[in-house]
């Protein structure tokens, strides 16, 4: 069996190195995790050329990454190039799925998944559910674990976690407290950043008046092509469209 090499990097792809099979050749897992997608997305809607742009975008986003905001040393946030970075990763805004807030594994709070879907008050007030949920948790005195899981898309990684409490702690002292406060601090930035990519999305894609006679064509054919209209009635807006 021949050798290939990797369609980017241009690296022997062998039998032991990973490869991964992308829709006009192969790359190597490196590769790969420089266009921060993740092993588990369908890697045949790449080709050569989307791989190598998503890797000069990554490149450009961890190269600028420049923090204007920060929760200690949980969280930075790059605002200016829309980026942020938990621990040593680097994710783009637009990477951000969901996160949850875990406390002892239990799930306290919610979000990311756009106001308007949630219905804004379904998760209520970040800070009323962070201290409500855990306020009434008190009476067990301690807590093992406290942690955000953030879920990602698109990201060379699906799932990244922030975690504020690893060891067992009295939930009415110094420690649980900054811990909390840190979460909630947290947990406000990813929800800035969620509701940036939530009124991007809510933008029209296109303004009516930007659509090209072109596209309308296009339309117009699907119409034709599916009985909708005649060859006639096809090649009256056609010349309309093109203004002949
Ligand atoms: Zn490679």
């Amino acid at each position: 069996m021949a050798k290939i090499p990797c369609a980017v990097c241009g690296k022997e792809l062998g039998l032991l190195s990973g490869k991964v099979k992308i829709s006009d050749g192969a790359i190597c897992t490196n590769c790969l995790s420089s266009a921060g997608i993740s092993m588990l997305s369908n890697n045949m809607t790449y080709n050569q050329q989307s791989i190598n742009e998503l890797i000069s975008t990554r490149k450009k986003i961890v190269e600028n990454f420049s923090s204007t905001k920060s929760v200690g040393t949980y969280i930075q946030v790059d605002e200016n190039n829309k980026s942020f970075k938990i621990g040593k990763d680097i994710f783009s805004y637009e990477n951000l799925l969901s996160f949850e807030l875990l406390e002892d594994g239990q799930s306290i709070t919610k979000g990311g998944l756009g106001r308007a879907v949630a219905g804004g008050l379904l998760f209520g007030g970040v800070g009323a559910i962070v201290g409500g949920v855990t306020g009434g948790k008190k009476s067990k005195g301690i807590c093992n674990s406290m942690k955000l899981r953030i879920s990602l898309k698109n990201a060379h990684t699906d799932v990244v976690y922030i975690n504020f409490i690893l060891t067992e702690t009295k939930t009415n002292g110094f420690i649980y407290k900054a811990a909390q406060d840190s979460a909630q601090k947290c947990i406000t930035a990813l929800e800035t950043i969620s509701d940036i990519n939530q009124s991007a999305l809510n933008q029209p894609v296109y303004a009516p008046q930007s659509v090209s006679s072109a596209d309308e064509i296009v339309k117009f054919k699907n119409l034709l092509d599916q009985g909708i209209i005649t060859q006639e009635e096809f090649d009256a807006k056609k010349k309309e469209l093109l203004g002949l």
